[in-house]
């Protein structure tokens, strides 16, 4: 029944795409922000960074999901059909301290549930909770395979939070020979301070029994520029992924795409995408929303562009609605013009992928991207 419902779904998913103007089903997937704040301040942070000249105010860093607001939001989602709920932060989700009961309520509502960490608060105890609530994925923001890049990289962070971060997901490894979930992820943003770190991270993600190990090339605006990647910083990956893939690694990656970005990047782009948002259409209007701290609906992680507000207006109407439709139409045409200023499509999409896969589901004859 539950197989027959996903397959309807798909299939309206996609008519809504062929349509190109309207939704026929809810997003696969809704992230939700749940708190501003952090514990950290990662050097490439566009949120948390010291380097940055424009500091967020604390008011703005004390901001955080309304508790039963969001419930009743998660188990309309439910009802219209959404699959999973990513659960994530401008900051760590885990600072956020309803999370457990949150967690709870979209799993009895039927929802996949994915959490995106820094990883520093988690403990043997939390772990433990986390496989008993049946959470689906952990997805672990490491950006280090070793002590000694984990604290050149984290201010005010030792070694030993690294030590602790690996003592947890060891943890993890040993409860998953019995029980599967959650299935676990290691995220890499690469710039040129861990660039080297590599083959390490690989390592890491291997000894741990991660699931699957993911490397981006650090997206950097503003004063953070200088932590990008020089010419020769990218020919030593280039070299150093070569080294790695005549190893073979035994955990499922996205190197062969991190490559591909690299080699991309040589001409002087910095971009992950490889500017691919401007050749494809873009379908985030009809897999994905955002809900952030305010309660506001956003068409795609990058945008500031509201399409209205869970605390006055359903979600269903707020998927629905004109805004939202002229998001569709104009974000699926290949060149995304001033419409999406805000959306920084043209420096650094993250959901160029989940695009390109589409794209190639839709037109397997059109020449490889
Ligand atoms: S953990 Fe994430 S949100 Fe926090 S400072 Fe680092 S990159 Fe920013
Ligand atoms: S950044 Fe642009 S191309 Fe990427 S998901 Fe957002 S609107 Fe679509």
């Amino acid at each position: 029944m539950i197989a027959h419902k996903v397959f309807v779904t798909q299939i309206l998913r996609t008519l809504g795409i062929f349509n190109g103007k309207k939704a026929f089903s809810a997003p696969e997937t809704v992230q939700i922000i749940l708190i501003n704040n952090c514990n950290l301040n990662c050097v490439v942070c566009p949120i948390h960074s010291d380097h940055l000249k424009q500091k967020k105010e604390l008011k703005w860093k004390q901001k955080k999901q309304d508790f039963e607001t969001i419930k009743k939001v998660i188990s309309e989602l439910s009802e219209i059909g959404v699959k999973e709920i990513l659960l994530n932060a401008d900051g760590e989700p885990f600072l956020y301290n309803q999370l457990k009961k949150l967690i709870i309520h979209i799993k009895l509502k039927g929802l996949k549930c994915n959490i995106i960490t820094n990883g520093t608060l988690l403990n043997k105890k939390k772990i433990e909770e986390l496989q008993k609530l049946k959470l689906d994925r952990l997805i672990v923001s490491l950006w280090a395979g070793d002590a000694k890049t984990y604290s050149d990289i984290h201010p005010e962070q030792t070694g030993k939070t690294f030590t602790k971060i690996k003592e947890c997901l060891l943890q993890l490894k040993e409860l998953k020979r019995t029980n599967r979930i959650p299935q676990l992820s290691i995220s890499n943003t690469i710039f040129n301070k861990n660039y080297e770190n590599i083959s390490q991270m690989i390592k890491f993600a291997e000894e741990i029994d991660s699931d699957y190990v993911e490397f981006r090339i650090a997206g950097l605006l503003h004063e953070l520029r200088k932590f990008e990647l020089s010419k020769h910083q990218k020919e030593t990956i280039l070299i150093s992924l070569k080294k790695i893939n005549k190893n073979k690694p035994t955990i499922k990656n996205n190197l062969q795409e991190f490559q591909k970005a690299i080699s991309f990047s040589l001409n002087g782009s910095h971009r992950m995408d490889r500017g691919i948002p401007n050749k494809i259409p873009c379908y985030a209007g009809w897999y994905y929303s955002k809900i952030d701290v305010d309660g506001n609906v956003h068409p795609c992680i990058n945008c500031n562009n509201p399409m209205g507000n869970i605390k006055n207006t359903s979600f269903k109407k707020i998927w629905h609605s004109k805004e939202y439709n002229k998001f569709r139409k104009l974000a699926k045409q290949k060149y995304k013009g001033s419409y999406f200023k805000n959306y920084l499509c043209n420096q650094h999409c993250c959901l160029y992928i989940k695009n390109l896969s589409i794209y190639k589901k839709l037109n397997p004859f059109k020449k490889q991207l």
